[in-house]
């Protein structure tokens, strides 16, 4: 249906394949990725395989193309997805979002961006200037977030550490007037320690590279890579630029490159011991350090060596042993580069949110909500960061499940038309098993952080495995030969069988940061700094509340963003990731067969395929075939679209296979529609 396009490109949308098995749809993915055709449809949901080559897709003439068409008329684009949102806010008036998926170096990113340039380029056709800065804004935001959220990864060489929800809002003329962003589980650790080949986040090297440090001498950094592909210098300068242009000052610019620097100079601290006294062993670093926090060297040096305790009524300087003062500096650390990270989000906000503008008077603002946020991981080691990030994956299937159906559902009813319910696999029980209060995976660790005295790994295990052990997606050691005792645990997942290592869960969950180093940073005589650290300004007598574990906070922010998801109309693209060495040519087909499974592409197929195939508006349909039949052609004499339409369908003989709705004709199989394509090209 969608495209002009001969067979020889394969199917536009899966759901006009013969039959559909996993071998068809293989086929079928594989022969479109090698003709060069990256997008294939299921229905409105774009399935996408990254080119990993440069692809003339994208430019001016195509989105001219693609410019107010329904999907079907033009062959299958995120383009088509994108202004079908578009057209559902302006047309109909409703909240759409964009849901991207797919594994690590899939494409989401740049599929992303790609949407977000069409939308640019589509709208305020009266080039109003206010609408062309937030456009401006919008879009320069993204190379700043990648700049300090994005690193080098063995599966990518951008990859995103971070989620990211961006909503834009449109005004009643269908322009956009503001947008709002909301991220996600930065993954911090990566500060301290990155895998074997990987690197920290670009916004380091990109510093590092434009002031001539020597990366030897930085121990954070595995900068032993010689970079082809990404040029730190001038990313630099772009992204300079891009934070000038949406209106960093020039101090807040400082105090960026200030806390990068610190964070460095962090990393080449070592403690030892000399008698009872731990101490710095490279002290002058203390000063440098003490210059770029505008804060007194002693109070650098106190906060990393001693912590204050309030016992009773007394407060207590209690010395910190090396092993403890190593754990403090890289707290910070990680701390110090997370705040930062959401406080250029914040600062980003500020600029690009809709303000008294005249939306609000005239009482229509919608939105269109993209989300690019990181896929389902399996490693060889699976920790904390993969557990979140899979929990993330479960929660959206779970609403991929209930949209697709639903909306479905309500069109069939809308129109009218029977509908028979459909079955595939639910995966709330595991979305359960991660997040029910009290007995979920995330409650049972919450549990054993709130231990007094021995708070380790290993009693959190205990605790999963006496609770969990009968749970059908649960494993322990006790049933699997293959996991380690004291150590590992098995979820089954939608997308397949994932083995964690408690090691870590515990010290990530609780995130502590020693009050010592929030009230230093607080105190610093940088006000750019102090605004970033607002509970510094508690005395120690005055903190009481222990603060949210990492595990609620995500599990929190995870089910605002669902519910936020659910009540907008939902876009979805599914991306796929042909082969692990980002080459053009090869399609692994192992690698993308899981991809498929998991995702639950084919289930999609068989929903789709359940209902009706295609749906058509009866003026569009009569537009578009009205030369097959004698009593349409070219003009038709009935009492309204929908008999004409019906007098068409009658006249090919494929009455059987259609449904007249309200509104719409349904056509149930793809083999009626392709028909219909074949007679009208042979016209
Ligand atoms: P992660 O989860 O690691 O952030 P991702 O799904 O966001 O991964 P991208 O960063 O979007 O992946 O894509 C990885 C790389 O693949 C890009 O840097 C680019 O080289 C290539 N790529 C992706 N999509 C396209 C495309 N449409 N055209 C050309 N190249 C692409
Ligand atoms: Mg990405």
């Amino acid at each position: 249906m969608a495209e002009h396009e001969s067979l020889e490109f394969g199917k536009a949308d899966f759901v006009l394949l013969d039959n559909v098995s996993l071998e068809e749809f293989m086929a079928n993915l594989k022969l479109r990725f090698e003709k060069g055709r990256i997008y294939t449809y299921i229905g409105e949901v774009v399935v996408s395989v990254n080119p990993y080559r440069a692809m003339n897709i994208y430019g001016r003439d195509t989105i001219e193309q693609y410019k107010g068409r329904e999907l079907y008329e033009r062959p299958p684009h995120l383009f088509a997805i994108a202004d079908a949102a578009y057209k559902a806010m302006k047309r109909r008036n409703k909240d759409t979002c964009i849901v991207i998926s797919g594994e690590s170096g899939a494409g989401k990113t740049e599929a992303s961006k790609y949407i977000m340039q069409y939308i640019a380029a589509i709208t305020n056709p009266g080039q109003r200037a206010e609408v062309e800065r937030v456009k401006n804004m919008l879009l320069k935001s993204n190379c700043v977030l990648e700049a300090f959220g994005n690193a080098k990864t063995n599966r990518n060489d951008n990859s995103s550490r971070f989620g990211k929800y961006m909503d834009i809002n449109f005004d009643f003329k269908g322009d956009p007037i503001g947008g709002h962003i909301n991220n996600y589980l930065l993954e911090k650790s990566r500060v301290i320690f990155q895998q074997e080949g990987e690197r920290s986040f670009h916004s380091f090297y990109q510093v590092t590279n434009t002031f001539q440090l020597f990366y030897s001498s930085i121990s954070l950094l595995s900068l032993s890579l010689s970079q082809s592909s990404i040029d730190d210098g001038g990313d630099f300068k772009a992204v300079a630029d891009a934070m000038k242009v949406i209106g960093f000052t020039a101090d807040e610019l400082q105090t960026v490159y200030k806390v990068l620097a610190t964070i460095l100079h962090l990393g080449n601290l070592t403690f030892g011991v000399d008698g009872d006294t731990t101490l710095i062993e490279n002290s002058k670093v203390v000063a440098v350090i003490g210059d770029l926090l505008a804060t007194k060297e002693e109070n650098v040096e106190k906060a990393l060596l001693y912590r204050t305790v309030a016992t009773g009524r007394d407060v207590i300087d209690k010395q910190h042993t090396a092993q403890e003062a190593s754990y403090g500096r890289d707290a910070l650390a990680k701390a110090m580069y997370e705040r930062m990270f959401c406080w250029i989000v914040g600062r980003i906000n500020d600029v690009i949110e809709v303000k008294n503008y005249d939306a609000k008077v005239h009482g229509k603002n919608t939105v269109i909500g993209v989300l690019d946020i990181y896929g389902f991981e399996i490693f060889q080691n699976n920790s904390f960061e993969q557990f979140c990030i899979n929990y993330c994956n479960e929660k959206l299937q779970q609403l991929f499940i209930q949209l697709v159906l639903r909306q479905e559902q309500e069109e069939y009813q809308r129109e009218g038309i029977p509908w028979k319910h459909i079955d595939f696999f639910n995966n709330q029980i595991i979305v359960d098993l991660v997040e029910l209060q009290h007995k979920g995976i995330f409650s049972v660790l919450d549990e054993a952080c709130m231990n007094v005295g021995k708070v380790t790994d290993k009693v959190f295990l205990q605790g999963l495995n006496s609770k969990l052990a009968n749970h059908a997606h649960y494993t322990s050691r006790k049933v699997h030969k293959s996991l380690e005792f004291d150590r590992d645990f098995r979820v089954r997942h939608y997308a397949g069988n994932v083995v964690y290592s408690v090691v870590g869960f515990i010290d990530k969950n609780k995130d502590t940061l020693f009050q010592d180093f929030k009230r230093l940073l607080y105190n610093s005589s940088n006000p750019v700094l102090k605004v970033m650290w607002p509970e510094g300004k508690l005395k120690i007598t005055e903190v009481t509340k222990r603060p949210l574990t990492a595990a609620t906070l995500f599990k929190n922010s995870m089910i605002a963003l669902v519910e936020n998801l659910a009540c907008k109309e939902p876009y979805y693209v599914r991306c796929i990731k042909p082969n692990d060495v980002k080459s053009p040519l090869l399609f692994e087909h192992e690698r993308c067969r899981h991809q498929v499974e998991y995702l639950g592409l084919l289930e999609n197929v068989r929903v789709r395929r359940a209902g009706f195939a295609n749906r058509q508006e009866y003026p569009r349909f009569l537009q578009r075939y009205k030369m097959i039949s004698e009593f349409t052609w070219p003009n038709h004499d009935l009492p309204s679209e929908k008999e004409a339409v019906k007098k068409l369908l009658q006249g090919c003989g494929f009455e059987q296979d259609v449904a007249y709705g309200k509104t719409k004709v349904f056509i149930r199989t793809p083999r009626t529609l392709f028909c219909l394509e074949e007679q009208r090209t042979e016209m």
